[in-house]
């Protein structure tokens, strides 16, 4: 039996094992997955417990993405980019550290059919899961890229990238993609959206990386205004197969992501 498991602070509320749980069935992998809590002093004792115990890997969440790379042996190259780490595999007692958010974030768009190649993109918000976005369209040919940050001039040059406030977002005539990597409209402050519809009918899409609740207010606004919109939900279920696939070292059908993906929603609906 393989033990997997979640490094984080505070993980109460977590999805993984749920996701997990249904892979491992769908694949008949002899596999658990649970949940590490861990103080921040403790967090390199929690990694090198990795090596310790044999375990083959772990996902690492809010707030140990940054800081839990120091404690690995290597970092993939789209993690080294990114400066994060969600995914670490014990590859023969090396620990290795992967970015599985920057290819969920792929599967999101092919799963939706946006493309974005060509094109000019807006990314709300300047933490974690911006990062990762940003590595990704500018990776696969984004044109033109602006982040929209409360405090651009602490972000500095952290962002290849334009980097702007909310007030010059009005400054945008037009683009393709608007994507929210802010907390606002999360439960249980569902009620609000991280812009007005004035700056949404704007874009052609809207992505909306918050899965909770699976339909934000962002997302109402976008689709009254006749714009289609779309939660984060494939994305979490795509970084979590993605580990997978580095942790046992073989690909997984598009079809398995989607068949989690759908009994997923119906137990979220239950
Ligand atoms: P994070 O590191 O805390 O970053 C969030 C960013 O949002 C901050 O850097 C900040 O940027 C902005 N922000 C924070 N509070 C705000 C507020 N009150 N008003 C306006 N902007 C605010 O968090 P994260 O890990 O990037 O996650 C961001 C969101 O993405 C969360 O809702 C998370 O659940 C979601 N997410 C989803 C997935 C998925 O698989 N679907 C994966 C990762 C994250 P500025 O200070 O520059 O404004």
């Amino acid at each position: 039996m393989e033990v997997f498991g979640l490094i984080g602070k505070t993980l109460s509320h977590s999805l993984s094992p749920i996701i997990h749980k249904f892979v491992y069935e769908m694949l008949n992998l002899e596999a658990t997955y649970s949940l590490y809590q861990v103080r921040p002093d403790m967090l390199d004792a929690a990694i090198q417990g990795i090596r310790a115990l044999d375990l083959r890997g772990v996902n690492v969440t809010i707030p140990y993405k940054i800081k839990v790379m120091e404690s690995l042996d290597r970092i993939s190259l789209e993690a080294e980019k990114i400066g994060a780490v969600n995914t670490i595999l014990n590859d023969g007692n090396s620990l290795i550290g992967y970015n599985t958010d920057y290819f969920g974030f792929g599967k999101l768009l092919d799963k939706y059919n946006i493309k974005t190649a060509g094109k000019t993109a807006v990314v709300l918000g300047s933490g974690g899961a911006a990062k990762s976005i940003t590595a990704y369209l500018q990776d696969t040919g984004i044109s033109e890229l602006f982040i929209v940050s409360r405090e651009p001039n602490k972000i500095g040059h952290s962002y290849n990238c334009n980097v702007i406030n909310y007030k010059q977002l009005s400054l945008i005539n037009q683009a393709s993609l608007l994507i929210n990597c802010t907390p606002i409209g999360m439960s249980p402050n569902s009620g609000s959206a991280p812009v007005s519809k004035c700056e949404i009918e704007k874009f052609e899409s809207v992505v909306d990386l918050i899965y909770n609740p699976l339909h934000t207010q962002l997302m109402t606004q976008a689709i009254e205004l006749g714009i289609p919109a779309y939660n984060g939900l494939y994305m979490l279920v795509s970084q979590a197969v993605a580990a997978i696939e580095i942790w046992y070292s073989f690909s997984i059908s598009e079809d398995i992501v989607h068949k989690v993906y759908d009994k997923l929603i119906q137990y979220l609906k239950e």
